[in-house]
């Protein structure tokens, strides 16, 4: 499976574990394909059984949520907080509100989390909760009295200190706003415990922007480094959520022509350039469909179904909805019609064969982990506001961000390089994220 031993032992062991999990295998699949190099060189990581104790997230704690609707009805979802490591710092990591969510796409999220913060070159550990409720549709009463009960359990385990939550798919200003509200009454403290704040209860400038914009920093140092740029480049994006309307914004700034974008229902393209106000406004006021845009620019055409956005031919792909929306077919048709470039702004949106269709075939590839960490990084920045009791410039987090991402690209190459895969950006970002933390747990003796 693995050339190496002690990682087929341990993913072995895993896969009978829990077979239930596939987004986790496939998460740690990917990770162990390319540790290989670094388990290796560092034979304390094998004496110190860091690969089984990495997979195994330190606490799963999973609970249920009653609220009642507005039909007086009482209603049952299912809550998880995974908190998958501390050893560099809190647990950290979002919280997904989405039908589809289950302990195993949950643990996926919290294990890549894990590397993810460690890339930033800020103390936070991995983690990542959610609940199956679906927030489409429901009122905001509704959406209410969910994330306040879902609170109510969460926040005996939670703190400014210890984990520090923040938004995802389905969780935006919003939901983060009810759930803060919950948590300062039930705790009697105003911390911040949580991140993705409003401005006016000590949330960050730029925070809203900071994924997508992070996401475009991380393509453009790349791209420029291999002597490419974004300046006149058609550029295709799924989603139409938090991280992709950044990740537009960004783009067009940089040059490029947005061509399309999608939710899970269809995709628009906009041949002309898409006109993000009008995708603002739907997505971000109204909450409406995409297939909505059409009415407001009727030179654009609307498909049906999301998966077709990758038949649409463009120099750069940011799949930013959700984890396996690109499988190997889908690569395979960005390659044929001249792709460049992807970068991942969604968690895992490649499947594991189509990374490797990008990588066979010089698509320069940005995986998640890297490429997308500029959300995080910039809640690690609220957390350093909110214990400084101060509020940066906008200024000051969107230029400390921009460092960072660049920072993020130069230790993604130097790690392949230094570990014989140069160019190979998957291993790069695998072993400078796992190194640190490895480390960490090394130096940490087996306390946990
Ligand atoms: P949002 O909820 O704001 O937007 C999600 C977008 O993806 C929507 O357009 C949604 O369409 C679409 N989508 C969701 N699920 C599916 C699906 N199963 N199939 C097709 N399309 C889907 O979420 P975010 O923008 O915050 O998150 C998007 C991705 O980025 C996720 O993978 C998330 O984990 C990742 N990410 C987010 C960060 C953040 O700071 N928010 C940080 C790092 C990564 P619809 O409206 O129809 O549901």
């Amino acid at each position: 499976m693995f050339t190496n031993e002690y990682l087929t032992k341990v993913y072995t062991k895993l896969e009978k574990q829990y077979p239930f999990e596939p987004e986790f295998l496939q998460a740690v699949k990917e990770v162990f394909t390319s540790i290989e190099p670094a388990i290796e060189k560092h034979p304390e990581y094998v004496k110190h059984n860091i690969i089984e104790r990495i997979v195994e997230p330190e606490r799963v704690i999973q609970f249920r949520i009653s609220w009642m609707d507005d039909n007086g009805n009482v209603q049952v979802n299912r809550g998880w907080r995974i908190q998958s490591n501390s050893a560099i710092g809190p647990y950290k990591g979002g919280l997904r509100l989405h039908p589809s969510v289950n302990q195993s796409i949950l643990k996926f999220l919290a294990f890549e989390q894990i590397f993810k913060n460690s890339l930033t070159g800020l103390p936070m550990g991995g983690g990542k909760g959610g609940s199956d409720f679906d927030p489409k549709g429901k009122s905001d009463a509704e959406v209410m009295r969910f994330c306040q009960s879902f609170m109510t359990e969460l926040f005996r385990h939670i703190g400014p200190e210890t984990d520090v939550p923040a938004g995802d798919i389905g969780v935006g200003a919003r939901e983060v706003g009810y759930l803060f509200g919950q948590y300062k009454r039930l705790a009697n403290e105003f911390t911040g415990v949580l991140t993705g704040k409003a401005i006016c209860s000590g949330g960050s400038l730029v925070r809203k922007q900071a994924t997508g914009y992070g996401l475009l920093y991380f393509m453009d140092a790349y791209l420029k480094d291999n002597g490419m740029s974004f300046d006149g480049a058609k550029v295709v994006i799924s989603g139409s959520g938090n991280v992709a309307i950044y990740a537009a914004e960004k783009a067009m700034e940089l040059g490029a022509t947005v061509i399309a974008m999608s939710d899970s229902n269809g995709y628009v393209h906009d041949p002309a350039g898409i006109q993000l106000d009008v995708i603002k406004q739907l997505k971000e006021v109204e909450r409406k469909r995409i297939s909505e845009y059409v009415k407001a620019v009727p030179t654009a055409t609307y498909t049906e179904g999301c998966k077709n956005i990758w038949t649409v031919p463009c120099d750069v792909a940011l799949p930013c909805a959700t984890q396996n929306e690109i499988d190997l077919a889908s690569a395979e048709i960005l390659v044929k019609n001249g792709c460049k470039a992807v970068g991942e702004g969604a968690n895992m949106p490649s499947t594991i064969e189509a990374c490797k269709c990008f990588q066979d075939n010089g698509v320069l590839f940005g995986p998640a982990k890297a490429a997308n960490a500029g959300g995080v990084a910039c809640s690690g920045l609220e957390m350093t506001q909110n214990h400084q009791n101060m509020a940066w410039s906008a200024k000051q987090v969107d230029e400390t961000l921009h460092g960072i991402m660049n920072d993020i690209y130069k230790k993604c190459v130097d790690a392949a390089e230094t570990y014989g895969k140069p160019g190979d950006m998957i291993l790069g970002a695998n072993i400078a994220g796992f190194i640190k933390v490895a480390d960490a747990m090394v130096w940490q003796g087996v306390s946990y």
